[in-house]
């Protein structure tokens, strides 16, 4: 670990998110299980994965903080911005 990066709140139902590095999935072409990135909500299946396959020649590090990008850059719905924008505030 390289220090948690803040994940903002689910754009949907405005839950917690969480980031796991080492997602299992089953390649469709090769039917082995292979890796990914993913961030998902704990609270609905709002989910975003990369798949590290996918991107060959680059390194974990930068997916991950792609994938983070991507999750903090959706929108959070009106109303739920105070669970996540502030930075820094969130108690859990
Ligand atoms: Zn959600």
């Amino acid at each position: 670990m390289t220090g948690a990066p803040l994940l903002l709140a689910c754009p949907f139902c405005g839950g917690a998110a969480e980031l796991d590095t080492l997602r299992p999935y089953r390649n469709i072409s090769t039917g082995n299980v292979e890796r990914g990135c993913a961030i998902y909500c704990l609270e609905c299946s709002a989910e975003h994965m990369e798949c590290y396959a996918d991107r060959r020649g680059e390194d974990r590090e930068t997916v991950i903080a792609e994938v983070e990008e991507r999750w903090n850059r959706r929108t959070t719905p009106a109303g739920r911005a105070a669970l996540s924008t502030t930075g820094g505030g969130n108690e859990e």
